[in-house]
């Protein structure tokens, strides 16, 4: 349990010179970008998320705060048990 936070890959040549462009503001997208800046140690600010729609998340998308709940389209499963 917990080893992957662990590793800390090398950081790769030049990365901060490098840009990445993801399409798809949905959790894919979200994830690489995570992977980019942990394992990659890319400045998030080199990565774009391009998104087609006026709202984010893709098929997960969600609104809402700590205070008033979240809710999510598609009747999501987000009961506190999962
Ligand atoms: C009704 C429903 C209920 C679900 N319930 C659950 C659940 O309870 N638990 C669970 O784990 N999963 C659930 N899923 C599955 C989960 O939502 C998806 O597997 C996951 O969100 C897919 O993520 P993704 O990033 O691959 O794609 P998506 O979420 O589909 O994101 C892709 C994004 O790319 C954008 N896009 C596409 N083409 C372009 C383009 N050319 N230019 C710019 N943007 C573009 C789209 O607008 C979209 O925002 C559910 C899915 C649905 C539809």
């Amino acid at each position: 349990m917990n080893n992957y936070q662990k590793i800390n890959p090398k950081t790769p040549q030049n990365i901060t010179q490098r840009k990445a462009y993801l399409i798809g503001g949905g959790i894919a997208s979200l994830s690489a970008a995570a992977y980019l800046i942990k394992d990659a140690h890319m400045p998030g600010e080199n990565i774009h998320i391009l998104e087609q729609l006026d709202v984010s998340g893709g098929s997960m998308d969600g609104a809402g705060s700590a205070e008033a709940g979240y809710t999510a389209r598609g009747g999501r499963e987000i009961e506190a048990h999962f």
